[in-house]
């Protein structure tokens, strides 16, 4: 059974990172999307959030889990019998990182390997931030998230610009 580990912030998940997922569900018995915490990037959706999102966007995939974690990466996929952590590549500007990581990751457990999947090329330009910041400015996301993460973006925006400007939301004459 070849399990591989998808791991990221999804923060949200989009088409580039579905992309990638369904191109692994094909070579793989499993692969499991695992959330990560990242306490560092300040995310826009809680772990909890990013992962039913992840949930909903993948239901159809039937080798597909959701899960998240808040460990070390090589500890999680060690706990979840993993041998394979799956990453994507867009571009030259994501090699630098990713290279590093993997190397880091290998000289901590030389048992596990890294693969990377390149996404369809339309999708090779996408990621969470660009999607975010479209839709902070009120553009249209639907061609780069999957329904339910657009709803819940401009859900989390309106939510956002309330709470920004109290004031808007009352009546001016009463
Ligand atoms: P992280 O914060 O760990 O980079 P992301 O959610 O941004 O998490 O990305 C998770 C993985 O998916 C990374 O390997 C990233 O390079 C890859 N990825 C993100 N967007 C795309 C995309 N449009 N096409 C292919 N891979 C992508």
């Amino acid at each position: 059974m070849q399990v591989a580990v998808y791991p990221g912030s999804f923060d949200p998940i989009t088409y580039g990172h579905l992309d990638v997922i369904q191109r692994a569900a094909r070579l793989f018995d499993r692969v499991i999307v695992a959330v990560a915490e990242n306490a560092d990037k300040r995310p826009l959706f809680s772990l909890e959030e990013r992962a039913a999102l992840a949930a909903a966007a993948t239901r159809d995939l039937a080798n597909v889990e959701v899960d998240s974690f808040r460990s070390l990466l090589i500890d999680y996929v060690e706990r979840r019998g993993a041998r394979v952590i799956l990453r994507g590549l867009r571009a030259v500007s994501d090699f630098e990182f990713e290279f590093q990581l993997a190397l880091t990751n290998r000289r901590i457990n030389d048992q596990v390997e890294t693969m990377f999947m390149m996404p369809r090329d339309t999708y090779t330009f996408l990621s969470s931030r660009i999607v975010k910041e479209i839709c902070r400015l009120g553009g249209d996301v639907s061609p780069f998230v999957p329904p339910p993460v657009r709803e819940a973006l401009e859900a989390r925006y309106a939510e956002l610009r309330r709470a920004a400007h109290p004031d808007c939301n009352r009546s001016h004459i009463g």
